[in-house]
Order: C-alpha cells, then structure tokens, then sequence
C-alpha cells in the first residue's frame, strides 16, 4: 500500500467492556495523533461482538473519556452518517456476512460440525498428548452447508511461515503452529474480534493500525484472513506496553491503570494528561517534555516509539501536571483551587472570594493537583486565610532572643502602626513597609511574632503574605488579639 499517497486512517477500536485506563487512551491518543498530522481521518469504532462481556454505559463513557482530551473523531458511534456505514460493530453484521460468504464460495469458510463437547474433548486429547491444540488437525473432510446455526470456520489458505513489517518492531516472523482454522462468526450471529476488525478496517479505508503488544501473537492468524480475502495489509504499529514505575511487570488495576475519568476528578488537566500520555513509549528525540496538543501533532512519529515497555511514573504525572496548571490564567484557577477547597472552609464565617483569590497563588506553588488542595486544607494548612487563630500557646510569639514574651508586646504594636499606613496591593510592599524596621530591631525579633499572631501555628506561609490574603483590618485584629493574650 502506498501511504504517501494515500488518505491516512486511523481508528481506535475499544469494546465496550468497562472504563477506559491509562493503556488504552494512550493508543486512542497515538492513533488521533498520527491522523491529524497527515490531516487524515480518525475513527472511534466500538468492538462490541462479544456480547457477554459488554458492560452498560461503557460506550458513552468511553466517549466521555476521549471528549475531556479532546481526543476528537471524525466518525464514531455518535455519527449520524459515515462512507462506510455504523461504527458499532454489532450495527454491521450484514458486512460480516457479505465477506463470510464470499470466503464459503472461495472454499475457505466452512460450518463446524462438532458439538461444544466434541472439540472439548480434542482439547483435551491434545492437553494430554502434550501438544498444542490446533483445531484444524480435525479439519472435517465433508461439512454441511453454513446455515448459521454452527459457528463458521476459516479454512486457513496456506499453511505456511509468516514473515511481516511491524512499523516499531521491524521484521516479525512466527511459525506455522500459529495458524489454525479460527471461528469466523460465532453460533450466536456475531462475528469474532478476529473476524470483524479486518473486514473493518479494509471497509473503513484503515491505513495504520495501531494497537497492544497483546495481539501480535494473534498477528499470523489475522494475515491468514487477509490473504483469504484478498485484503492488502495495513501498517502495523504495535505500542510498547506501560509497565509499573519499578519496571517488574505491566501496569495493573493497583498501579493506577485506574479509570481515566478518575483524573479528571482529581484534578488532573487534560492537557498535561495527553502531554504526560505521549511520552509513555515515545520521545521527540529532543529534551522538550512539555507539548500542547498541536506541539504533539506536529512532532509525532511513528518512528520514534519506543519498542520496549515504558514506565508509568506518577512523579512526572504530578509534575506535568503542575507545569501546565501555572499557565491557566487566574479566573481558571480561581474556579479550580474553589471546587477543590472543602465546604469547611468555604462556610467559615471569614471566607470572602476576595480572599480565596488572594490565596490561590500561594496555594498553586505548593500544589501539583487539586487533590491536593482538599489534603493540604483538611491539614488545617489553608485556616490562616478564613478563620483567624484563637487557640495557641503565646508562648510561641517568643522569638529566640525573647526571655519573656511580653517583650513582643511593643514590636507588634509598631508593626501596627507601620501596617496602619501600608499599602496592601502585594505580599512585596507590605514587606517593603516592615523591613527597615525589621533591619533596625532584627527580622527574626519583628517577623515570627507577627507570622505567629497571623497564623497562630509554628508552620505557615510569611507574614506578608498571610496579610496580603486576609486585608489589613483582620491583619490588625489578629495583632491586636495577639497582644491582648499575651496580657500586661
Ligand atoms: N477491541 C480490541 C480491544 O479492545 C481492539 C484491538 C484492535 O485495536 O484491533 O483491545
């Protein structure tokens, strides 16, 4: 096939069996890629054969899932009309029957004769023989006419060495022994995965396949279909698997190859996803890590993905993720850091927007993601900007210097006054109407008591900022109240 001339057509093919994780996005990813660079075509196509594993509401949820990327189809299940009929697989059994027909006039289709029972049994012959079963060593010699009610079977073409291109793992071969006369279309009327995709993808224009490292053992199988059809191949392109982050084995449920929604819930930006996404098994073969989406399609290759597994690292999640939050603008922000903050807070009787704006900055530089919002705030960590500290020990205001903690009582009470005549527009100019003071009587001596009275904990943010955030009135008020516990 030549592709330089032709349309590229991608597509991703999940079936409906449950939410979508990390693996499988990450392939509906490349294949979108691949297509927009080559302003081709990408296909969302729903794998749903396999009627006992299907899952309700996986469909729209896969849909879900690529619309939060942006992952975008030209056509999908949701498609009103396409060249090539439904993108629902069970919507297309006429096309799967056209080609099982065509195949039972090319006498390479024929109805299996046996019960369930019977090819149990040869199963278990093999098993016991110590070989591998092959159904085709039971080829019937006479077979009835296909009258749908018995599964239809390939009748391998050649039992030969196949000998195949993978774009990313170069020249596959696999033996004979890979071959057998598989079910084309079950008892049942619908066709098997094996079946369905290639008529598919020959009828949907497909020209590179992308998919998981798990079905390139099936590979010799599915050329012995295409040549049965007369079907040209497509480019393969098998992704490397996503291993956990210690390498020892394939992500799993437990390593987070959890629900892809569930990083939307947590705060995750979908742009810092896809970034994050693409270089799991590809680089650009540069030091770039950060890509937006038109950054990835331009510098995509399929020569560039990697063959061997690539590590899940949830560091580089975090961060990713926190590189690209520090470019939202502030109304974005301020809507991100509020939907995240507890209702503890934000029914605190000194809660104003006014502050929660103010705080978002402070608050993005200590966070990778949102979820982190809600840990950071339950750890009391955010209480300094809403609810003004009535309960420490003033024995805390004491600077080291400080015999007594009376002694802090006059160095606040300047702060009052310097603060009184401050402008409050930064963190920076506050600090700027303190500092020659703090210079002439120590910082130390001037800031811990006032970062403590504003606080009211060992730990917080600088005074300047705990100012800024909370205004110059309940700034001289929590002084005030600071001095009045210290009492004398
Ligand atoms: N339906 C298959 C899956 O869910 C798709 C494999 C392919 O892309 O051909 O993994």
């Amino acid at each position: 096939m030549d592709h330089n001339t032709q349309k590229v057509v991608t597509r991703f093919a999940p079936s409906p069996t449950g939410f979508m994780h990390i693996g499988g996005v990450r392939t509906a990813l490349y294949a979108y890629l691949w297509a927009r660079k080559h302003n081709g075509t990408f296909i969302l196509r729903i794998e749903d054969t396999d009627k006992e594993r299907e899952v309700a509401g996986s469909i729209e949820h896969i849909q879900e899932s690529l619309r939060w990327l942006g992952i975008t189809w030209d056509y999908g299940p949701d498609s009103e009309s396409t060249p090539f009929g439904s993108c629902i697989q069970s919507e297309r059994l006429p096309s799967y029957l056209k080609y099982a027909q065509v195949l039972i006039e090319k006498g390479l289709a024929y109805a299996d004769p046996y019960t369930e029972e019977e090819v149990a049994a040869f199963r278990a012959k093999a098993t016991e023989e110590k070989r591998p079963f092959l159904y085709r060593e039971h080829r019937p010699t006479k077979t009835e006419a296909w009258d749908g009610t018995k599964p239809l079977r390939l009748k391998v073409p050649e039992i030969k060495r196949y000998t195949w291109n993978d774009a990313v793992r170069g020249e596959l071969s696999a033996g004979e022994e890979m071959l057998d006369d598989v079910v084309l279309i079950k008892s049942d009327g619908y066709p098997t995965y094996n079946f369905a995709h290639i008529i598919d993808d020959h009828e949907m224009g497909v020209t590179h396949i992308m998919r998981a490292d798990e079905f390139i053992s099936s590979q010799p199988k599915f050329l012995s279909i295409y040549d049965a059809l007369g079907f040209e191949y497509p480019t393969f392109v098998t992704l490397p698997p996503i291993l956990r982050d210690d390498r020892t084995k394939k992500l799993g449920k437990r390593d987070g190859a959890k629900d892809i929604l569930e990083y939307r819930n947590e705060g995750y930006l979908p742009e810092a996803m896809i970034n994050f996404l693409a270089l799991i098994g590809w680089n650009p073969g540069t030091d770039q890590e950060l890509f937006n989406e038109e950054e990835l399609i331009n510098t995509f290759e399929i020569s560039r993905i990697q063959r061997a597994g690539a590590a899940f690292n949830e560091e580089k999640l975090l961060w990713t993720n926190k590189q690209h939050l520090v470019k939202k603008d502030p109304a974005f922000l301020f809507e991100y850091v509020e939907k995240a903050l507890p209702q503890s807070l934000k029914g605190a009787s000194g809660f104003t927007e006014e502050k929660l704006r103010r705080l978002v900055p402070t608050l993005i530089e200590r966070i990778h993601v949102a979820a982190e919002i809600s840990a950071t705030a339950e750890a009391g960590e955010c209480d300094f900007a809403f609810i003004a500290p009535t309960s420490y020990d003033v024995e805390m205001l004491k600077w080291k210097t400080d015999t007594d903690v009376k002694a802090v009582v006059p160095r606040l009470q300047k702060v009052v006054s310097l603060l009184s005549e401050a402008d409050f527009s930064s963190p920076d100019i506050i600090k700027a109407a303190l500092m020659p003071y703090a210079e002439e009587v120590g910082k130390g001596e001037v800031f811990s008591p006032l970062r403590i009275s504003l606080s009211g904990k060992s730990q917080s943010p600088d005074p300047f900022t705990i100012a800024y955030i909370i205004g110059l009135e309940e700034t001289l008020s929590r002084i005030s109240f600071a001095c009045d516990k210290i009492g004398g």
